[in-house]
């Protein structure tokens, strides 16, 4: 009503007359549609005196009218956009593209082996499918993309021109593992893949037309790469696609054929300067026997859910070894072993059974574990993560939050979970010494951890005079370069027992 005013405030200026569409809403909250007219008044010298406007009730129109837009724009079957709407969308989003030199990205979905679904189970079984395929893509994408259907199975999706060139990727993905979960219609258990073809461009270097053919083309790549995958037209995309489909190709083949390996990184008393446990810390070897590193390969796992089967390899491997040093006597029984979890293993099940299953399997003391998190854990579920942290808390396992000061560094989470440790991320422990602000943020979090009730380690720890000034603030462990890296075990404890005989001597 606003904008609708303002016009008629400039038309009256130069006399014009105005016709709109205006919505009014009474003081009760009804709404009515009306056709406002207005006439400009003058007086006999030609002077503008006034206007009159006139409303006429067209609710019933307009009600009519947007029903026929909506059949005219939207797939009746699915409810999604259809190819009209779409390419409005797509020309809309080059125009903005035009202003912002934005991207536009146009994804090609098809479904893999839909014609057998039909075919077997009939078309209304493979209407419903189609409705559920669009149910779920809407779930996955944000309001402002547009999922549209062609008809058939194919499905377009135009991804929002803010979308960032890194993230299409993960959506793709996303889209594949979401609409590979299995279908329950009409008690039939339906499973099907899809593939995509992905296109991005700027109103600079493409047109729709173009972006169009090139999801297109991309789509028949993806297909011809044996379905359930994605393929990216755009050469700066397709580079970013190779390398996570090579590492994600890499990862899956360590995972089959037992390449990971874990590698152990001291931790020490800042006060007594002695090892007291070490961190377990994962890897893999490739095909050509390079290590690979987790900041390479863990969101890789995470994204596929493999996660779940590799940490618990890592629980049950860390606790195999640290009962092994145990047994052959080469560390004390009260040194802890610490372990990263990751989020969706906290959503998993399994997560109790498997770290409570390796204590015992291997005759440990849950005392001698920790179980390290980032802030990110405890964003979904909060109520499961309590409950699964609190239960395995009463069994004796200890928990440490891990990299604080680079997520949320929420004070609630602290309270709200039964934390032991608080580890201070390394991005300010490394510049301890030359940044008043690292300085300041490390003395804080140590001030607050131990007001906490919490014993805090410093990670990252690369110098003596960084060691110095934690000392002064009061943390009470340090980790890193230069306490020792990361070893394979038999490194790892043979430097822990000689710095043990050199401090006797
Ligand atoms: P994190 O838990 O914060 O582990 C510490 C990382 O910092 C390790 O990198 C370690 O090698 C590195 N580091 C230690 N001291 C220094 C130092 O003085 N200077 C510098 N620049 N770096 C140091 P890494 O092994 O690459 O691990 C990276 C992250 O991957 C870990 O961070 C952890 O979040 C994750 N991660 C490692 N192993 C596992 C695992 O088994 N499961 C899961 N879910 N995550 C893991
Ligand atoms: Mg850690
Ligand atoms: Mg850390």
């Amino acid at each position: 009503m606003k904008a609708t005013l303002e016009e008629l405030r400039s038309a009256l200026k130069v006399g014009n007359n105005l016709k709109r569409e205006v919505r009014l809403v009474s003081p009760v909250g009804q709404v009515r549609w009306t056709e406002m007219n207005t006439q400009v008044l003058f007086d006999e010298r030609g002077a503008i005196l006034g206007f009159l406007a006139t409303f006429a009730d067209i609710t019933e129109r307009y009600i009519h009218q947007e029903r026929l837009r909506h059949v005219a724009e939207y797939d009746s079957l699915t409810g999604l956009a259809n190819r009209y709407l779409f390419q409005d969308r797509l020309k809309q989003a080059f125009f903005t593209s035009e202003r912002e030199g934005a991207e536009v990205v146009v994804m090609f979905l098809d479904l893999d082996g839909f014609k057998i679904v039909n075919d077997s189970l009939g078309h209304a079984v493979g209407d419903k499918l189609l409705k559920k395929v669009g149910e779920r893509l809407l779930n996955i994408l944000r309001r402002v993309d547009t999922v549209a259907r062609f008809g058939g199975d194919e499905f377009v999706i135009l991804l929002n021109p803010q979308e960032k060139q890194l993230a299409v990727a993960e959506v793709a993905s996303k889209i594949i593992q979401s609409l590979a979960q299995t279908y329950q219609i009409d008690g039939n258990e339906i499973c099907v893949t899809s593939s995509i073809g992905i296109s991005g461009g700027t109103a600079k270097n493409a047109s729709p037309e173009k972006l169009m053919k090139q999801a297109d083309a991309a789509l028949y790549l993806a297909k011809s790469e044996g379905k359930n995958n994605f393929q990216l037209f755009n050469e700066a995309l397709d580079k970013e696609a190779k390398k996570r489909v090579f590492m994600a190709r890499q990862t899956r083949s360590a995972l089959r054929h037992n390449r990971f390996f874990l590698e152990y990184q001291p931790l020490a008393n800042i006060k007594r300067k002695e090892i007291v446990g070490f961190e377990a810390l994962v890897r893999f070897n490739d095909e050509l026997g390079r290590c690979v590193y987790p900041g390479d390969f863990i969101a890789i796992l995470e994204e596929s859910g493999a996660i779940v089967e590799a940490g618990n390899w890592v629980i049950d491997e860390a606790c195999r070894q640290l009962s092994q040093w145990h047994a052959q006597q080469l560390f004390p029984l009260d040194g802890f072993m610490s372990i990263n979890v990751s989020p969706k293993q906290f959503l998993d099940d399994s997560l109790l059974d498997s770290i409570l299953g390796s204590c015992e399997r291997y005759s440990i003391r849950p005392q001698c574990l920790t179980i390290e998190v980032t802030e990110s854990v405890l964003i979904d579920k909060p109520a499961k993560i309590q409950r699964t942290m609190s239960q395995l808390k009463e069994q004796g396992i200890r928990f440490a939050l891990d990299d604080f000061g680079t997520g949320y560094s929420s004070l609630t989470y602290l309270q709200q979970y039964p934390f032991d440790h608080l580890k201070i991320d390394k991005s300010f422990v490394a510049n301890l010494g030359s940044d008043e602000n690292s300085a300041k943020i490390t003395k804080s979090i140590i001030a607050l951890g131990k007001s906490m009730g919490l014993t805090v380690t410093a990670e990252g720890v690369a110098d003596e005079p960084t060691l110095k000034i934690l000392s002064v603030y009061g943390a009470d462990y340090y980790q890193g370069y230069f306490l020792g890296r990361s070893t394979v075990a038999d490194t790892a404890i043979a430097q822990f027992n000689r710095a043990l005989a050199a401090a006797a001597n």
